[in-house]
């Protein structure tokens, strides 16, 4: 290998873009700027650093090899895996770089992903990475292909994000950075908002286990970063990129409640004005909790309601004290504190029956609420994922990730769904359909769909099955 110490190391990171991206909101890469902030603090005048992002160009392959890495780091999720191991394949065979893959897929299916890349990464990137790097920049490489990242205590340690490796105008346009659900609803909500919208991350975990969530295995503890750092990240966005809506996307931001006071004493304290949302479970808000980040600018909570069902939240092993009842409270309590309310369900969780269904529907026609529906999926690094493979539901050799989508077919829902009745449904449609439940009979809003997205309707419906949603909504 060429002294790398002649020159600087050239790291590409490569962010592949995701299968289905209509459906998924395209905030900024955090886990590449993450690491990449991390780096720069180790290696300043050693490296240099490009981040290729699919998302913005899709042919990136050929700028990656003008750039002629000598690392390339691709981050992969399973909704963007199969593209990460085109990427890698193709980069493989293109360039001589050391090819490195890492991400939640590759952390749950780390043999499997070293067959597309020299090193496969199992956990957080920022310390192997920074370890790997050293070794190439002293010749020294490991010799094994799956490698094992500690992870990082404090989150503080990690500087400031380095937006400006990004096409930031793509992530600030409310075209890219809201789902398609966000946009069929922003006539409701983000009307008034002029959509300069960023993504942040203000901790990593969460203290719960949710089957079909990857915190069911995660084993490192939930961290935060402070309160004051969470602020500067804010003004800074504020400040250089005029950002006026902030979406948390931490999987639960109002456990900690030390924290959370910090936080929204020092908004109102420094005046700080922008509209923000955040994830949280219903069962640990209350009324001061509310009032408290109201008074600071949360606009909205994504609540995972996942089911109307005790039955289902039971075998999602939601814990704490999830229950539909604890829900139904949620939403009363953000309605009185005028607080909207956006809930993610989930349908096809093996066990559910036709009954805890129907009380799904109920759920969502009774609630004046934003609906997410989604399929329950076996994604890789959960408990459910496990048990799928256990019990046979998923024959991992001949797997096609391309199917493993919460929107589209997947495996439990080919193999082991419980009703049949639903099987006619399809997910898409039932999705845009329940984001448009509002205040409008069942069979306005499925017109109004039609209208606004045509061609969704004609590649996924038959007059059949909007006639049996129709028939459930009315029921
Ligand atoms: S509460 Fe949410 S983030 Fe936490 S484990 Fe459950 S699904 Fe995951």
């Amino acid at each position: 290998m060429k002294d790398l110490k002649d020159d600087k190391l050239r790291i590409a990171f490569v962010y592949p873009r995701p299968l289905l991206d209509d459906i998924m909101a395209n905030f900024q890469p955090l886990g590449i700027l993450n690491i990449v902030a991390y780096l720069e603090k180790h290696f300043q005048d050693e490296i240099t650093i490009r981040i290729f992002d699919q998302n913005v160009t899709p042919d990136i392959v050929e700028n990656i090899i003008k750039f002629k890495p000598q690392l390339v780091a691709v981050s992969a999720l399973t909704t963007n895996i199969l593209n990460a191991y085109r990427l890698c394949d193709e980069l493989r065979e293109k360039t001589d770089a050391k090819i490195l893959i890492g991400g939640k897929h590759v952390s749950a299916l780390p043999e499997e992903a070293a067959k597309h890349a020299h090193y496969a990464v199992v956990g957080e990137g920022e310390l192997i990475m920074k370890d790997l790097v050293e070794g190439m920049l002293n010749n020294k490489l490991p010799s094994e292909a799956i490698l094992h990242g500690p992870y990082i205590k404090d989150l503080d340690e990690i500087p400031p994000l380095p937006y400006h490796y990004l096409d930031m105008d793509f992530y600030l346009d409310p075209r890219h950075n809201i789902t398609a659900a966000m946009r069929l609803t922003r006539q409701t909500i983000f009307r008034k908002y002029k959509y300069h919208t960023i993504g942040m991350l203000t901790s990593r975990g969460c203290p719960f286990k949710c089957i079909f969530c990857y915190n069911s295995k995660k084993s490192s503890p939930v961290r935060y970063h402070s309160a004051e750092r969470c602020i500067e990240d804010i003004e800074r966005a504020i400040k250089e990129y005029n950002v006026d809506t902030i979406v948390f996307v931490d999987d639960e931001f109002l456990t900690n409640k030390k924290r959370l006071d910090e936080f929204c004493r020092l908004i109102n304290q420094k005046r700080l004005k922008f509209n923000w949302s955040c994830q949280a479970r219903a069962d640990v808000i209350n009324k001061e909790i509310l009032q408290l980040i109201k008074s600071c600018g949360c606009k909205l909570i994504n609540f995972g309601f996942e089911s109307g069902s005790d039955n289902v939240l039971k075998l999602l092993g939601k814990g704490g004290k999830s229950s539909v009842e604890a829900n139904l409270r949620a939403i009363q309590l953000c309605n009185n504190v005028g607080i909207k309310v956006s809930g993610s369900f989930m349908l096809g969780t093996p066990g559910e029956t036709l009954d805890d269904i129907n009380k799904t529907f109920k759920f969502i026609k009774e609630n004046k609420i934003i609906v997410g529906l989604a399929i329950t999926t076996p994604y890789p690094g959960t408990v459910l994922w496990d048990r799928c493979v256990e019990q046979g539901l998923i024959d991992m050799k001949n797997i096609d990730y391309s199917k493993l989508n919460f929107t589209l077919d997947n495996y439990l829902n080919n193999d082991v769904v419980p009703y049949d009745k639903f099987s006619k449904i399809h997910r898409g449609v039932m999705r845009y359909v329940a984001l448009f439940r509002m205040d409008l009979s069942p069979y306005e809003k499925i017109k109004r769909i039609s209208k606004r997205i045509p061609k969704l309707i004609r590649e996924t419906a038959d007059i059949e099955t909007l006639k049996t949603f129709k028939k459930l909504l009315s029921n």
